[in-house]
C-alpha cells in the first residue's frame, strides 16, 4: 500500500454484534483502512484445552473483508484464559517477591512455562493455518501478523530458574568461566554445581529492591536471560505462523524505551518494527522523537508502524489529560516524519467495561461521529488519503548517531555506587534534546553499528565496553569523527567487572584523560561548569569526575568545591590517517543549557547547524524517497512560528507552491510538509 496506513486496534468481540455495521460506516467516514484485530481473544478462541472456536473471528474478518479493509491479525497470546491457569498452575508467573500468582490481569504467563509455550504456539499455528491459506476468504485482507502484545515483565519461577541455568551453560560453557565472569570469589559465592544458581530476586540478591542488587553480574545476566526468554516466545509463535504463512510480515508491538527488553536483540527476528506511543505527559516532544528514532534504528533505518497511540487520553495514570485540539494530528505527523508508515490508534471503539472503559477511542460509547475526537481523526484520515503515493518507504539520512545500549542501561542503574540517582533514560533524553532543539537528524544505533558514515557519534553513559567497541571508537575518531561521551562511561566489561586500569578504561586513550575519583552528591547539591574562561556557566549535579587531562584540552572547569578550577569537560584531538578527529568527555551531569552550549560548539565545528536550528518550538525533520525530500515542519509551541522556506517545493497538505525564501506561517500545533526535488 503506497499510503500511510490508518486505523487501529479493533476488538468487536468485546461488544454487542449489532454495532458492528455502525463501526464499518464510521470507519468509512474516518478514511480508516487498516484494523488490528484479535489481540486479546484467547478465551473466546479456545474455551477449553481441546476446543478451538473461530466463529466470532470468522465473522469479524468477513465483515472487514466486505467493507474493503485490510487487517493486521494478532495471535491473542498476551493474556491466557482462566482454564489454563487452573489446569496448569505453573503457567502463571512468580513475582519479584517470590509469590506465585493466580489467574488475573494480562501479560501474566511465565515465558518458560511448558504449557504456555505449547498452547501459545499452537494457537498461533491454528490462526495462521485458518487465515493464512489462500482458500480462506479472509486471507486476502491480512497484511501482517501481530504476535502477542507489548511483551514485558519478569518471572522468577522454578521453570525460569531451570531455563536460566541452561542459558548460562550456553553462554559460559563451564562453571569456572561463570565464576570468573561473575567474580564469585566476592562474598563466598563460588558455585560448584549449576543447580546452586538461583534467579536474583527479593529472596536472593535483591534485598533492597529491583534496582539494588548485591551481585551485578548475576542480575545483568538475568535481565538478558529474561529478554531472551520472551523473545523465544515470539520466535515460537513466528515459527508456527511460518508453517502456513511463509511470506506475510510478522511483528510485535514494542513499547519504545522499555527497559526490560533489549529490542536490539529482538529486532532481527521481526520483519518490521512497530510500537505503541504513550508519552508520560504533554511536554514529551523530544522524548517521542528520540523513541521514534530508536524504533527506526532497530532495523537500520527501515520505516516502522506506529501500532498504537490514543486518539485522546489514556486511562492508566493517576490523571489522564485529553490531547488538546490539533495535538493528535501533530503527534501523528511527528511519527511519520521520523519514519512511521502507519498511524494506528488504540482503539477504534471504546471498551464497555474493565480498565480501559475510560481510555480514549475513535468511537466513544455513544457511537457518534460528531465529537471533537472523531472529527479530528476523520480529518487526519482524509489528509493521509490525499497523501497516497507520497512518503511511504522514505528514509532518513543523518550525520549524527546516538548510541543506545540496553546493557549499559541495565548496568549503570543496578550499580552499587557511585550514585543511584543516575537515570540512563533521562540522560539519553537530555543529550538527544540538545540535538533535537537544533533540528539535527539523528540515527539511534546499537554499540555494534558501523560508525564510519557519521560525522558525530554521541554516546552518553556508555558504561559497558565489550567486544571491539573501544577499538572501533578509536578508529572512528582517527578517521576524522567527533565522539562525545559522558561520566560513568567505560567503567565495566560485559560481566559488569571493572577494568584493571584507570577509568574510563578502554576509552581512556581516545579521550586523553584519566579519572582518579568520582564524587557523587545529592541531586539538590549543585556545582557548575564554567566555559570560555568564565564567560558562561551552567549548573551540574549528581556525578563529578575528577579528571586528569593527559593529551586532552580542558574545555570547562568546575566552579566550586575542593576541585574548583579542575577539568569537567575535555576535548582530545586525535590526528589519524583519515584526518583529525576529536573525542569529548563530559564529566558531570550538565543542565540543558550546558548541553546546548556543548552541542552548539560540537555541531558548529562540524558544520551541522542548519537554518532550522534553534527555531523555538518548531521541529524540522526530513525523509527522502528517490530524488524527493519531504520536510516536515511541526509547531509544538503555543504561538505561531515564522519559517523561511529553504527550497522551492510544494506544501503537500495545502497543495500550494512554495518558493525558496518565502516566509511561511505555522500556526500553533500545525504541520507543514514541504516536498522538494533534491536533484
Ligand atoms: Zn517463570
Amino acid at each position: 500500500m503506497d499510503k500511510i496506513r490508518f486505523g487501529g486496534d479493533y476488538n468487536p468481540e468485546q461488544w454487542p454484534e449489532d454495532v458492528w455495521d455502525q463501526d464499518m460506516a464510521l470507519f468509512e467516514e474516518a478514511s480508516v483502512d487498516t484494523l488490528t484485530v484479535n489481540v486479546f481473544a484467547w478465551a473466546t478462541l479456545q474455551p477449553d484445552e481441546h476446543t478451538y472456536d473461530f466463529a466470532v473471528l470468522d465473522r469479524i474478518l468477513e465483515k472487514l473483508a466486505a467493507a474493503g479493509k485490510t487487517v493486521c491479525l494478532a495471535t491473542s497470546t498476551a493474556a491466557h484464559p482462566a482454564w489454563m491457569a487452573r489446569a496448569y498452575p505453573d503457567v502463571t508467573r512468580v513475582d519479584f517477591d517470590g509469590r506465585r500468582h493466580v489467574f488475573g490481569q494480562r501479560h501474566n504467563s511465565c515465558p518458560n512455562s511448558p504449557a504456555y509455550r505449547r498452547f501459545s504456539a499452537e494457537l498461533a499455528r491454528r490462526i495462521a493455518e485458518r487465515y493464512g491459506r489462500a482458500d480462506n476468504p479472509a486471507s486476502g485482507i491480512v497484511v501482517a501478523w501481530h504476535v502477542n502484545n507489548e511483551y514485558g515483565g519478569t518471572c522468577y519461577c522454578e521453570h525460569c530458574a531451570a531455563a536460566f541455568r541452561v542459558w548460562l551453560r550456553a553462554r559460559y560453557g563451564s562453571l569456572s568461566a561463570l565464576n570468573e565472569a561473575w567474580n564469585t570469589a566476592f562474598w563466598s559465592h563460588t558455585f560448584y554445581a549449576w543447580d546452586e544458581v538461583v534467579p536474583p530476586n527479593a529472596l536472593s540478591e535483591h534485598g533492597g529492591g529491583p534496582d539494588v542488587t548485591a551481585f551485578q553480574g548475576i542480575t545483568l545476566d538475568y535481565l538478558r536471560f529474561n529478554s531472551d526468554s520472551l523473545l523465544r516466545n515470539f520466535i515460537d509463535e513466528k515459527s508456527a505462523i511460518r508453517e502456513f504463512s511463509p511470506d506475510l510480515p510478522v511483528t510485535t508491538n514494542f513499547m519504545g524505551m522499555y527497559r526490560p527488553l533489549d529490542y536490539f536483540r529482538w529486532a532481527p527476528h521481526l520483519d518490521f518494527v512497530s510500537w505503541d506511543n504513550y508519552p508520560p505527559d504533554m511536554q514529551s516532544h523530544a522524548r517521542m522523537a528520540l523513541t521514534h528514532d530508536l524504533m527506526r534504528g532497530l532495523k537500520g533505518g527501515r520505516p516502522f508502524w506506529l501500532m498504537e497511540q490514543t486518539p485522546s487520553q489514556t486511562a492508566c495514570r493517576a490523571f489522564n489529560p485529553v490531547k488538546r485540539p490539533g495535538v493528535m494530528r501533530l503527534w501523528s505527523y511527528q511519527a511519520v516524519a521520523h519514519g512511521a508508515d502507519a498511524v494506528l490508534f488504540f482503539q477504534m471503539r471504546q471498551s464497555r467495561g474493565a480498565s480501559e472503559k475510560e481510555h480514549g477511542a475513535v468511537i466513544t460509547h455513544g457511537g457518534r461521529s460528531d465529537t471533537r475526537v472523531f472529527r479530528e481523526v476523520a480529518g487526519l484520515g482524509e489528509e493521509l488519503e490525499a497523501l497516497a503515493g507520497e512518503i511511504v518507504g522514505a528514509r532518513t539520512y543523518a550525520k549524527v548517531a546516538l548510541v543506545f545500549d540496553w546493557d549499559s542501561w541495565w548496568a549503570v542503574e543496578i550499580s552499587d555506587g557511585p550514585s543511584r540517582h543516575v537515570s540512563y533514560q533521562q540522560t539519553l533524553i537530555a543529550y538527544y534534546r540538545a540535538l533535537y532543539e537544533r533540528n539535527v537528524a539523528v540515527d539511534v544505533v546499537p554499540t555494534g553499528a558501523d560508525l564510519a558514515g557519521y560525522d558525530v557519534v554521541v554516546a552518553p553513559l556508555l558504561h559497558v565496553i565489550q567486544g571491539d567497541l573501544a577499538a572501533r571508537v578509536e578508529a572512528f575518531v582517527e578517521g576524522g569523527g567527533t565522539f562525545v561521551t559522558s561520566f560513568l562511561s567505560g567503567r565495566v566489561d560485559e560481566s559488569d567487572n571493572a577494568f584493571g586500569m584507570d577509568a574510563p578504561g578502554p576509552l581512556a586513550r581516545v579521550l586523553g584523560i584519566r579519572i582518579d575519583e568520582t564524587d557523587a552528591l545529592a541531586p539538590e547539591d549543585l556545582n557548575a561548569v564554567v566555559f570560555d574562561g568564565g564567560a558562561v556557566r551552567f549548573a551540574a549535579n549528581l556525578v563529578f569526575d575528577l579528571l586528569q587531562p593527559g593529551t586532552a584540552e580542558v574545555v570547562g572547569v568546575y566552579e566550586s568545591d575542593f576541585y574548583a578550577g579542575t577539568a569537567a569537560v575535555t576535548r582530545n584531538v586525535v590526528v589519524g590517517e583519515g584526518g583529525s578527529g576529536d573525542a569529548w568527555y563530559v564529566g558531570t551531569n550538565l543542565d540543558a543549557g550546558g548541553l546546548g552550549w556543548l552541542f552548539d560548539r560540537v555541531l558548529g565545528d562540524r558544520g551541522l547547524l542548519n537554518a532550522y536550528s534553534g527555531l523555538p518550538g518548531v521541529e524540522a525533520v526530513t525523509r527522502h524517497r528517490d530524488d524527493v525530500a519531504y520536510l516536515f515542519l511541526l509547531n509544538h509551541g503555543d504561538v505561531a512560528a515564522d519559517v523561511v522556506a529553504e527550497t522551492d517545493g510544494v506544501s503537500l497538505l495545502t497543495r500550494t507552491p512554495v518558493r525558496a525564501g518565502e516566509h511561511l506561517t505555522l500556526a500553533p500545533k500545525d504541520v507543514l510538509i514541504l516536498r522538494s526535488r533534491t536533484c
